[in-house]
């Protein structure tokens, strides 16, 4: 996202020559989205996400009250800013929509530059918000996502897991001897490599996976709905592509670099909790490490067998 994405409007009211004098006023700058109903404005609202909504207050059936309700009980939709748009101007009114969690409150009739001003005010906030959650988010050095994403998703992955009774995977990765590569490279070739690293694990991993950088040299693979022989079967190609890496700088020489890789499931029924679940992959990352590196250790199904030494000197 940069300063320059058009931001989204979606505008809730059963007034027809209300809904075209708002949309004409915004939709030069910025994508607007029409809804003529509460219905329809939480259905467009959970599609489109948009930044800011101007809503009505007084609309046949379910009116705007209700739909901001509904609106702060949708996790997707629970921080986008509304404002209510509405005839009734009276100070209680005013405050009740704030007090319910409104941002902003417009009388009718309104004046179109006020409206645009203040609509511009929430769209500058929103935009902010999200630039801050991007970078709260984000590992600066490879553009995925940190640590801090990591754990949360992490979090909420587990609890689903136990809840639903459904399987979890959890990898951990960790370069091998990326500290001489430093030495060889330098420091600004390391960085390089943990950018080509992080971009081969995106490219390796499933849509549905949690690829994060979670240490200097260290990544994390979180693997949804997954059973162990699957997950290990990502973890190796995650591994085999790592050590088939070539680089534009080492050329076809190859980088050299490989990467050692730790795994464990939770299965259902089985009663651990998260801590026991990121240990067991860290204790079969060290079991990788121990076994001499490049290889794949997985909770339950090997203990560092694989390697590409092994695959090669078996063929
Ligand atoms: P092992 O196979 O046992 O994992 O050996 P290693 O050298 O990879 O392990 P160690 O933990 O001793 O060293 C990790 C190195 O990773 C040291 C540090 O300089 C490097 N490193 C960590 N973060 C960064 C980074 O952001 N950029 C660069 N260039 N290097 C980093
Ligand atoms: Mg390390
Ligand atoms: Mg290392």
């Amino acid at each position: 996202m940069n300063w320059k994405t058009p931001q989204k409007i979606l505008i809730v009211d059963d007034a027809a020559i209300n809904r075209q004098v708002l949309g004409d006023l915004f939709r030069a700058e910025h994508t607007v989205i029409l809804a003529k109903s509460g219905e329809q404005a939480l259905d467009r609202a959970g599609q489109h996400l948009p930044d800011v909504i101007l809503l009505d207050v007084v609309m046949p059936e379910m009116d705007g009250y209700e739909v901001l309700r509904r609106l702060r009980a949708d996790p997707r939709t629970a921080a986008i800013a509304v404002i209510f748009i509405t005839g009734l101007d009276a100070p209680e009114d005013e405050a009740y929509g704030l007090t319910m969690g409104a941002s902003d409150y417009i009388a009718k009739p309104f004046n179109i530059q006020v409206v645009k001003a203040r609509v511009n005010v929430h769209l500058r906030l929103a935009r902010q918000q999200r630039l801050l959650e991007t970078l709260a988010n984000v590992d600066g050095l490879t553009e995925i996502p940190n640590r801090r994403h990591f754990d949360e998703r992490f979090a909420d992955e587990f609890d689903r897991a136990e809840r639903e009774g459904s399987t979890l995977s959890l990898a951990l990765c960790d370069i091998d001897f990326f500290k001489q590569y430093n030495d060889r490279v330098g420091h600004a070739g390391g960085d390089r490599m943990l950018r080509d690293v992080a971009r081969t694990l995106v490219a390796v991993c499933r849509p549905e996976d949690v690829v994060a950088r979670y240490g200097g040299e260290e990544f994390a693979l979180l693997m949804p709905a997954t059973e162990a022989s699957e997950a290990r079967r990502v973890a190796d190609e995650v591994r085999r592509a790592i050590a088939e890496l070539l680089t534009e700088s080492d050329g076809e020489a190859g980088t050299g670099v490989t990467i050692s890789i730790g795994g464990a499931t939770m299965e259902p029924g089985r009663r651990e909790s998260l801590e026991e679940l990121l240990a067991a992959a860290d204790g079969e990352l060290y079991r990788s490490k121990d076994a001499g590196r490049d290889r794949v250790s997985w909770r339950g199904i090997d203990r560092a067998t694989a390697s590409a030494h092994a695959e090669a000197s078996a063929s």
